[in-house]
């Protein structure tokens, strides 16, 4: 699974990053996916956090 934040849709509210440390991070006032694949282990706290923000900024692959 991979997940991707799209940087022109993301308002910088930092809930995924709260959510999901092992995926997102903020880089300056946007958030982004640090880890090309998601481990296992966070599959679902990823997907939490791509449902939580409030912007749709985060798209789930496969
Ligand atoms: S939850 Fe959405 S809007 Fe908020 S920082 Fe993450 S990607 Fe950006």
């Amino acid at each position: 699974m991979k997940a991707k934040v799209d940087p022109n849709v993301c308002i910088g509210c930092t809930l995924c990053t709260q959510i999901c440390p092992e995926v997102f991070r903020m880089e300056g006032n946007k958030s982004v996916a640090h880890v090309d694949i998601v481990p296992k282990e966070v599959e679902e706290s990823c997907k939490k956090a791509a449902e939580s923000c409030p912007v749709g900024a985060i798209k789930i692959t496969e």
